[in-house]
């Protein structure tokens, strides 16, 4: 190793929860020279990115949240969006990692370099920040989509992305068009509806909702989380073993245990059959592929929508765009003078990873995983990637909650250092050997889930990537995650 003199010890892209995760855990573990790069102007990841009307988690706040910073004041089950920001900044503050946070730094590149033993980051600009130890935590849904519709450049009115929400904007008098009906859009669009002169949603691929048992928390049980936080504790356990169940049943063992997931699929229909009242916009609302193939939603809001004199479901596909509306294929248009796109994010194109990393022996991870096969040992490190930990990994995300996976990376990262520690070392490459193995883990359990063993064809799921591979979920039960995080075989790296 060069006794170079290094910027820092470690560097973490991203300051959302994932990149708090690590910083945390970093501190824990006596690392304290690391610096957060985070692309945007203040810290909380998704839920400083998204602010539209509506915003709320759709896992119950309980367990939607650190198991070891509980906060006892959520004002609802679910809670809005802006208290999600509101507990990112407590945390930022209560473990000091403001002052390690810079904003507004693009990293565009990072390099591994083999005799120096450190990487090297890149940001726009020009700027270079060299660290023993790189992670990167840059979410999963982070790089907007936006659908290059023909004339899309013509469109006079406004175009909003509910990424780049225009705060206050309103609706009143307007002809809005709502395209896509994701979890976003079924969030949003009971917002529009209640102002817009009209609505009109296009829907390409129809997706299930559930119904959402959502409500205030009082204060008086407030108070009760506050002073026993045990009792909160119990919530959190009573929750996500809901979640685990709904999870491994009705997604993971979907082969074993179909009846779960057809149940699901039930309940989203009665729901719909409820709040729905005519048939063919009932017809059109149910998805024709299974419950699960795609991130089900929550809602009470939505459906109803649909029974509204100025609300509109459009299933024509989209042909182009004109200065004063949207035409479908055959020919119809709708006019409309405020366009949001609720086209999601691009995942697999640009998003893994979210910027260039080359590692050892010149691998470019992004490249290598889309000649190759998306693989990521225990979803967080790769072959020859020495000191790296990529939180947003193909197969890293366990459950439902990204809680589960931020916790159990970091109790990865504490037996991996700590093993560094006793060794008396400091870097860190996985076996080829190991990562081959839990790739095919991941493979053969992946058999049984919806994904595989369902009707997934015409989901069109950001689940799958373009090799037609559903390697986002880490398919096993969130306890396993967490177990085996905190007990895989030491002899899986090799250390120097
Ligand atoms: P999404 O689930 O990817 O939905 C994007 C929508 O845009 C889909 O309906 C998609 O249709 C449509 N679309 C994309 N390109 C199109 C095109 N060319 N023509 C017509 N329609 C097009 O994105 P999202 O709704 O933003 O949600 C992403 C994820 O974020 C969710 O699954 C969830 O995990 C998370 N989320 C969470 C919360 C929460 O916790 N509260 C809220 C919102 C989002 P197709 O289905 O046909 O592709």
């Amino acid at each position: 190793m060069s006794d170079r003199q290094l910027d820092h010890e470690a560097v973490i892209v991203g300051a959302g929860f994932g990149g708090m995760g690590a910083a945390i855990e970093f501190t824990r573990l006596g690392i304290e020279d690391f610096l957060i790069l985070e692309r945007e102007d203040d810290l909380g990841g998704t839920w400083h990115v998204n602010h539209y009307p509506g915003l709320a988690v759709d896992i119950a706040s309980v367990t939607y949240s650190y198991s070891f910073e509980p906060n006892p004041y959520w004002s609802r089950l679910f809670a809005p969006g802006a208290e999600l920001k509101q507990y990112a900044g407590h945390i930022a503050d209560k473990y000091d990692l403001r002052r390690r946070m810079e904003f507004g730094v693009i990293v565009e590149r990072a390099e591994w370099d083999d005799d120096g033993e450190f990487w090297t980051v890149r940001a726009r600009g020009g700027r270079e920040i060299t660290a023993r130890y790189l992670v990167t935590a840059t979410g999963f849904l982070s790089q907007p989509y936006t659908p290059n519709f023909p004339g899309i450049d013509t469109f006079a009115g406004d175009i909003i992305h509910t990424t780049d929400w225009r705060d206050g904007y309103d609706f009143g008098g307007r002809r809005a068009a709502v395209i896509g009906t994701g979890a976003t859009a079924v969030q949003l669009i009971p917002e529009i509806a209640r102002r817009a002169r009209s609505l009109t949603v296009f829907q390409r691929t129809a997706i299930w909702v559930v119904p959402k048992v959502d409500f205030p928390i009082p204060r008086p049980v407030q108070r009760l989380f506050a002073a026993v936080p045990l009792a909160q504790k119990a919530a959190r356990v009573v929750n996500t073993s809901m979640l685990e169940a709904l999870m491994v049943t009705g997604v993971l063992h979907y082969k074993q245990a179909k009846p779960g997931n057809q149940l699901a699929a039930l309940l989203a229909k009665a729901h719909m059959r409820l709040q729905v009242r005519d048939k063919q916009t009932r017809k059109d609302l149910t998805p024709d592929y299974d419950f699960g193939c795609k991130r089900p939603t929550f809602s009470n809001t939505y459906f109803r929508v649909f029974n509204q004199q100025n609300v509109a479901l459009e299933t024509g596909t989209i042909d182009h765009i004109d200065a004063d509306g949207i035409v479908t294929e055959d020919g119809t248009k709708v006019l409309a003078d405020t366009l949001v796109l609720a086209t999601g994010f691009n995942l697999w194109d640009v998003n893994f990873p979210a910027f260039q990393i080359i590692g050892r022996d010149g691998r470019d991870l992004g490249k290598w995983w889309r000649d190759g096969r998306f693989q990521a040992y225990e979803g967080i490190t790769v072959p020859k990637f020495p000191n790296f930990l990529t939180l947003n990994s193909p197969y890293s995300y366990s459950g439902l909650s990204y809680f589960t996976t931020i916790e159990g990376q970091m109790k990865h990262i504490g037996r991996l250092f700590g093993e560094m520690r006793r060794r008396g070392t400091q870097r860190f490459e996985v076996t080829e050997k190991a990562n081959a193995e839990f790739l095919d883990r991941a493979t053969k359990n992946l058999a049984s889930s919806v994904f595989y063993a369902g009707n997934c064809a015409t989901s069109r799921s950001y689940y799958f990537n373009q090799h037609g591979e559903a390697t986002l979920l880490r398919p096993n039960s969130t306890l396993s995650t967490l177990r085996e995080q905190g007990s895989f075989p030491l002899e899986d790296y090799e250390y120097a």
